[in-house]
């Protein structure tokens, strides 16, 4: 099959029970500073399978386009795309495991009007249980798996490391009132000899490549107590994803997922320029990395995100750079990134028509992008010639903008070890950090938004306030950057703060901890947040219903948040904590210094 026909007949299916198909939501997320890409269906989805109401019902469907920037150094491998359609479908406190595995066995199975897959190739996993919570078995799933008909010696059991989802993690480490619950995984068995490299037999978690997971359901069951039990939840989600490739791969019964229609024109124009075909020795891993990155390329050009050094343009400049490595290291010197770009525009142009009207915006990127890098790799690998064993990855790096990763493959390819460790202390010292915001976020989704990023995210707002209250109405935030180790803004600001400034603001916002003020959430119209003066940042393009966080006073509610009286109010997306009370800790600021003209930046903790 096509991607096409597959990504119609899985919207089909579940429209006809009952699912409402929603648009795919943009790449990059909005409203969301916590992290650069969309990685999966269920992102955009988390407040909604939090509890919110969605404004389209309790079934939805979709496909979403999704990035994972964390499977970088995957690409390569059958399998793995960084860019890729995840199709999903949710209950939003409907249905259960009764409706869901039966229909996505009917989808993946039913030769009518769905994929027909062989029943004998798949395999199905679910949770073994976890002693340390007291967590049993999902022995629900199994039995349902069975009544269907799928063989015992084709269902498999995982721990909580495999086969339990919560934003957290494995069930320990999940903090009271967290939701998490069981997954069940479904394997297509392509049927390829095992490779033993990656252990003695072979099972459907092995990653030889043999067994691919294409589908996983998760059941988010259950709220985590104060004392550490679990408690079934009273309105029980279920969310699926699956990866349309995968799947599409599955139909032509062939692990290779750069052989689907998707990637032909690319892949063909890729052989005509290089003269190397796509399978030949050495050539198909570079021939995966430069199909799979351009396709991501383009949609995020056609996303509104140019090259550049910081945060989600430094990784597309990251993508493009690589790409013309892997271009070059199969014989096609000539620019030819755009080309292949083009072949994805018109692949696409049916299902997401944004990306054929930037079609001339891609090219013009890409072409300027890859001459401009050609220029730097010219100047760096005559350097890297001349300097022998003794690679200087930093002074490339400063001197032409030779890319350090680059700079750390060539030397692996000449057997020689770049200290990673060494190169980031001199980047640091030098004060070329921004670059690296971006890397830390490499390895977000959803884990990014742990507990600790979603308190310094709710201390970031009184910050901001503070600030306001010691320097002035007019100062504005121009910038923000939040990891589980501290926060920064960047905010506007024509002078450096004094000492006692510092003091002040450290004050208030331990003040405001110490109130235990109650943080609420609002949805509104535009205009309304606006007409409450809610802080919003400079020049972001907001929907027309915002969401709204106000801090305080006292004895505000969800029904009455008492705006008038409330310490803090900002458009956002969220998430945050519910009680200033759990910002357990003092606010502290590191540091405080010149950002660029008129900007300040503030690092601070909470120790
Ligand atoms: P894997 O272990 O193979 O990397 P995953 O556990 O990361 O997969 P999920 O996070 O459960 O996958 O995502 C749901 C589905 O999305 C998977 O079942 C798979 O079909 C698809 N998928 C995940 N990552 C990728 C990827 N990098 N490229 C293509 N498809 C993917
Ligand atoms: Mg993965």
């Amino acid at each position: 099959m096509t991607v096409a026909e597959v990504r119609k007949r899985y919207l089909d299916f579940f429209a006809k029970r009952g699912h409402v198909i929603i648009p795919s939501a943009p790449i990059v997320p909005e409203n969301d500073p916590t992290t650069l890409f969309t990685s999966s269906g269920m992102q955009p989805l988390v407040p909604f399978l939090m509890g919110q109401p969605h404004p389209a019902g309790t079934r939805l469907a979709n496909s979403q386009l999704s990035f994972r920037a964390e499977d970088i150094e995957d690409v390569g491998d059958n399998r793995h795309t960084t860019f890729f359609e995840m199709l999903g479908n949710w209950s939003l406190g409907d249905y259960f495991k009764a409706e869901q595995l039966p229909w996505i066995y009917e989808f993946l199975t039913n030769k009518e009007d769905s994929l027909g897959l062989d029943p004998e190739r798949l395999y199905v996993t679910t949770f073994s249980g976890y002693a340390a919570s007291g967590m049993e078995a999902d022995s629900e799933s199994k039995e349902i798996w069975k009544e269907i008909g799928v063989a015992d010696d084709h269902i498999y059991s995982y721990g909580a490391e495999k086969n339990w989802w919560s934003r957290a993690g494995v069930p320990s480490k999940m903090p009271p009132g967290e939701i998490g619950g069981p997954d069940s995984e479904i394997f297509y068995d392509f049927d390829i000899p095992h490779d033993e490299k990656y252990g003695k037999t072979c099972h459907p978690n092995c990653d030889c490549g043999r067994f691919i997971e294409i589908g996983n359901s998760v059941f988010m069951q259950f709220a985590k107590q104060e004392d550490g039990s679990f408690k079934e939840l009273p309105n029980r989600n279920v969310d699926f994803g699956g990866g349309l490739e995968r799947l599409t791969a599955a139909t032509r019964d062939n692990a290779d997922i750069f052989l689907i229609d998707t990637f032909d024109g690319a892949r063909e124009l890729l052989e005509n320029r290089s003269g190397k075909m796509y399978g030949d020795q050495n050539a198909t891993r570079s021939f995966r990395i430069v199909l799979d990155h351009i396709r991501a390329a383009a949609f995020m050009i056609a996303s509104g995100i140019r090259p550049s050094n910081t945060e989600q343009g430094y990784v597309l400049r990251r993508l493009i750079r690589r790409s013309i490595r892997e271009a070059d290291k199969l014989g096609s010197t000539d620019a030819v990134l755009g080309k292949v770009a083009e072949t994805y525009c018109a692949t696409y142009a049916d299902a997401y028509s944004f990306i054929m009207k930037s079609a001339s915006a891609i090219r013009e990127e890409l072409e300027k992008e890859e001459a401009q890098f050609r220029k730097t790799l010219t100047h760096g690998m005559r350097e890297l010639e001349k300097s022998g064993k003794d690679i200087d990855a930093f002074m490339l790096f400063t001197t032409y903008g030779f890319p350090i990763e680059l700079t750390e493959e060539i030397a692996k390819e000449k057997g020689i070890l770049i200290s990673k460790e060494e190169v980031q202390k001199k980047l640091e010292d030098h004060q070329a950090l921004s670059r690296a915001g971006a890397e830390q976020k490499f390895t977000g989704g959803l884990a990014d938004q742990a507990e600790q990023t979603i308190r310094y995210h709710t201390a970031h707002h009184l910050l901001l306030k503070a600030l306001q209250k010691v320097l002035g109405s007019d100062v504005h935030q121009r910038g923000s950057n939040i990891t589980s180790e501290r926060l920064r803004i960047d905010f506007s600001c024509g002078t450096k703060m004094m000492p006692e400034q510092k003091a002040e603001v450290e004050e208030i916002v331990n003040e405001k901890i110490a109130e235990a003020l109650p943080v609420i959430r609002t949805v509104m119209n535009k205009e309304e947040a606006e007409r409450l003066n809610a802080e919003h940042e400079f020049g972001a393009n907001y929907p027309e219903q915002v969401s709204v966080y106000s801090i305080g006073p006292k004895d505000a509610t969800e029904a009455d948040p008492k705006f008038s009286e409330a310490f803090s109010i900002e458009f956002c997306g969220g998430p945050h904590i519910s009680n200033t009370s759990e910002l357990i800790g003092t606010f502290k600021i590191l540091k405080e210094e010149a950002s660029s003209g008129g900007v300040r930046r503030i690092k601070a903790v909470i120790e």
